[in-house]
């Protein structure tokens, strides 16, 4: 088990700059990656290669950086999207998951008696928009915070117009059961929207065999550049979609008052109104590029011997509560949200001594999830979320410090 942790994490961890760096005496030890992920170096030098020697905006110059500049573009949006099994047309580039979202919560153009149907474990990102869009009708969950599936065919009525998941929760690790909550929704005419924010750099995602109608996710969790995302949704649905940013570069003809009207470019243009964030897209494919070569297979492997080195390590601590220890391995990725039991210590304290006493980043708090907090009775938890470059020293090394701490 650690061979296979260890050995695809040595391969790899050489590749992350950030990873070298020194927190006082303690080599950094990043579990944060559920937040963002750092960068490999190959993502950033197609960053700065843009930089120093395509820069140009996209799509307008009529000379040979602005002719690179948009080959890197549209290269970076056939990667994104042949990443999920998505032809380049069916992608919006947007600023990230949380923007995707509203997208689609606008373009439903919802009414007040109109049901979306999400868990109530879910991140502020896919909970917040139905309470403005809409009526929400938040699924129950367990007590440590995992959605009850087996409600979701009861609470699909004839006014339910969404459901809404989160592909893996950013609290429990849970992977929701994708393809039996497509079956459900889709038998009762109602579209599913999957939130892969924090899916899309651990499992491998074809959108055509998961069924999805939308799936929203972000660059700066899947080792790319923040300030961009994707919306992916079938031609169909998006050509019928509103406006709802207008202005240069989505227009292919704007007449004068009087003549005519405006005339917006096709799908996906006419929903990229502006000079795109460049940069971080040309990044964010190069980010796939790399995510497909270590392989998502390999991603996969090293998350599953990685949970269960985690969540075996924290849970074997007194003291220590962990969310959801008791989900199979296949339907996890390697996150542990858990709660130190240290007397005169809030769990954001905890993190706090984790990193200047032992150089371990994780998060702490409410994850966006409040919600799920209340309704386990928590004030708070702390956050380790490795990823592909994290090794099993690493892993002792924040349980060290739990144990220390919860002593
Ligand atoms: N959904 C989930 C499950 C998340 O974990 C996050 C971020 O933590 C988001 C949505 C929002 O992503 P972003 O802030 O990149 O829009």
């Amino acid at each position: 088990m650690t061979h296979a942790i260890d050995g695809l994490a040595g391969e790899l961890r050489g590749q992350f700059p950030l990873l070298s760096r020194k927190l006082g005496d303690d080599p950094l030890v990043f579990l944060d990656n559920a937040s963002t992920t750092p960068k490999p170096r190959a993502v950033i030098d197609a960053v700065v290669a843009y930089y120093e020697r395509s820069t140009a905006n996209v799509h307008r110059g009529v000379h040979t950086l602005g002719e690179e500049a948009s080959q890197l573009y549209d290269d970076a949006r056939r990667e994104i999207a042949s990443l999920i099994g998505a032809t380049p047309g069916e992608i919006v580039l947007v600023r990230g998951t949380t923007e995707a979202i509203n997208f689609v919560a606008n373009a439903m153009k919802l009414g007040d008696e109109d049901e979306v149907v999400f868990p109530a474990s879910e991140h502020h990102a896919n909970w917040i928009p139905w309470r403005i869009h809409g009526k929400p009708v938040p699924m129950p969950i367990d007590d440590d915070g995992v959605p009850r599936w087996e409600s979701l065919d009861g609470l699909i009525t004839s006014k339910t117009k969404l459901v809404s998941i989160g592909h893996v929760s950013n609290v429990t690790g849970a992977i929701a059961p994708v393809e039996e909550v497509v079956r459900i929704a889709h038998a009762k005419g109602v579209p599913v929207l999957l939130d892969a924010a924090q899916s899309i750099s651990h499992l491998p995602i074809d959108v055509a065999k998961l069924g999805v109608d939308f799936l929203a996710a972000s660059s700066h969790k899947a080792f790319g550049p923040s300030g961009v995302g994707i919306l992916y949704g079938k031609k169909d649905f998006l050509s019928k979609c509103p406006l709802y940013q207008v202005g240069g570069g989505m227009v292919s003809l704007n007449e004068d008052i009087g003549v005519g009207g405006f005339t917006p470019r096709d799908v996906p243009f006419k929903f990229e109104a502006g000079t795109p964030a460049i940069e971080a897209t040309i990044g964010f494919g190069e980010a796939v590029r790399w995510m497909r070569r270590v392989g998502m297979a390999r991603i996969r492997e090293h998350d599953v011997a990685m949970s269960r080195y985690l969540i075996d390590g924290l849970r074997a601590i007194d003291g220590v509560r962990v969310l959801a220890a008791d989900l199979p391995l296949e339907r996890r990725i390697a996150l542990a949200t858990f709660v130190v039991d240290a007397p005169a210590m809030t769990q954001e304290n905890v993190a706090r001594a984790l990193c200047d006493m032992f150089g371990v980043c994780v998060s702490a708090g409410f994850h966006c999830t409040h919600v799920l907090h209340a309704r386990a009775k928590l004030s708070g938890t702390v956050r380790a979320s490795p990823h592909v470059f994290n090794t099993t020293a690493e892993i002792d090394r924040l349980l060290e410090g739990v144990r220390e701490i919860a002593g």
